[in-house]
């Protein structure tokens, strides 16, 4: 799932993208109101956290031009200590929830994993199965036929957008879009990288394989063996 972060300040987005990039996000950083507007226009992002004083646009001008977009995704504002005012303001230029700075990161990861599950962008379970493959969404834990199996939060992104997609056929390109993020200007075969990794871990000693290569295409994991 992609998040996009708004934040001018460098020491806080840093932080946030390196947080949230080992969570298993895909994260895209923009320092200034209108790259913000403008990436929020143009991606598929389940989540943005939007603060308030960014130069260029300010959050709740990027919150209001977004909802009169009808743009619905679910945006969680930094607001400042003592800022009441901008707390109230924040609901009503669109924002779902607002989070006041200093915050702890594990808070904000948490608020926006809810922001995220009631949102209607995403199914609201957080247990993901798929035959004997079992995906906790939100501790990011993998196990196989009740064994819990080491892979990096990047496999697990991949491995949670396939069962997300269950049953269709997705193309790498669908993968890298959904998984990796904006600046990702690598080759996009890495994505066979990960996919093998997946492979190996849930589909070794199987009879018949849960993820088939349909030639040409890109993978379709299957509900069923
Ligand atoms: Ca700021």
């Amino acid at each position: 799932m992609r998040i996009l972060v708004v934040e001018d300040e460098v020491g806080i987005a840093d932080s946030l993208d390196r947080g949230l990039t080992a969570d298993g996000f895909a994260v895209d950083v923009a320092r200034n109101g209108v790259d913000g507007l403008w990436m929020a226009q143009n991606n598929p992002y389940a989540a943005i956290v939007l603060d308030i004083m960014l130069p260029g646009l300010n959050g709740f001008l990027v919150a209001r031009q977004l909802r009169d977009d009808e743009i619905w995704t679910p945006i969680l504002m930094l607001t400042a200590k003592d800022g009441e005012l901008d707390e109230a303001e924040a609901l009503e230029t669109g924002a779902d929830d607002y989070l006041r700075k200093p915050f702890s990161y594990v808070v904000l990861l948490a608020r926006l994993r809810a922001l995220i599950r009631r949102s209607g962008n995403t199914p609201v379970t957080d247990v993901l199965q798929v035959a004997d493959v079992i995906l906790d969404v939100n501790l990011r834990r993998v196990e196989r036929a009740g064994e819990s199996v080491e892979m990096s939060p990047r496999a697990v992104a991949v491995l949670e957008f396939l069962i997300r997609n269950v049953d269709r056929v997705v193309t790498k390109d669908e993968i890298l879009r959904n998984v990796w993020d904006h600046a990702f200007e690598g080759d996009p075969n890495i994505v066979e990288v990960y996919v093998s990794r997946i492979r190996s871990v849930i589909d070794t000693g199987r009879s018949r394989a849960l993820i088939e290569t349909v030639r040409g295409v890109g993978y379709r994991l299957r509900s069923s063996q």
